[in-house]
């Protein structure tokens, strides 16, 4: 998949911070040891490949807003491979960042359109349903 046009990384390094990493052994939250700054990545060119893979779904799905770039609203927008669940990643120390209006508007459109919406921050998750509720999940 391709970033949309005019959508790049840039100074956001939400997916170096909030994600866990196994290939790394490192936790969701903790900034990752080869980030740099404000150089980036120190191991750019030899970074594992699960990093080279990774795109998150603002910078690759035309109907997210511009404005809910993932270092702007706390919350990265993904599809997790192996769930296939649609996930909004918060950092565990800002876990309720994905209730944000502007997030939470785009999750619910999200799961009236069937996709199984889930939040998650570090070792806590909630469901987020079409309705507009919510739900502890695990
Ligand atoms: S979270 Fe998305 S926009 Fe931010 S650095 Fe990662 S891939 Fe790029
Ligand atoms: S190795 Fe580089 S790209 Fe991968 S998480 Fe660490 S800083 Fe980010």
């Amino acid at each position: 998949m391709s970033a949309v046009p005019g959508r790049s990384c840039g100074s956001c390094n939400m997916c170096c911070k909030i994600l866990t990493i196994e290939e790394l052994k490192k936790d969701a939250g903790p900034l990752c040891s080869n980030w740099c700054s404000p150089v980036g990545c120190a191991i750019y060119a030899a970074r594992p490949q699960v990093c080279r893979d990774f795109e998150c779904d603002w910078l690759t799905e035309r109907d997210i807003p511009v404005a809910l770039k993932p270092d702007r609203v706390g919350t990265i927008l993904m599809t997790d491979p192996d769930s296939e669940q649609y996930q909004a990643v918060c950092d565990p120390k800002r876990p309720n960042d994905w209730r944000k209006p502007q997030v939470f508007k785009h999750l619910i459109a999200k799961a009236k359109s069937g996709e199984f919406v889930v939040a998650k921050a570090g070792a806590l998750s909630w469901r987020v349903y079409e309705t507009g509720e919510t739900a502890p999940w695990s």
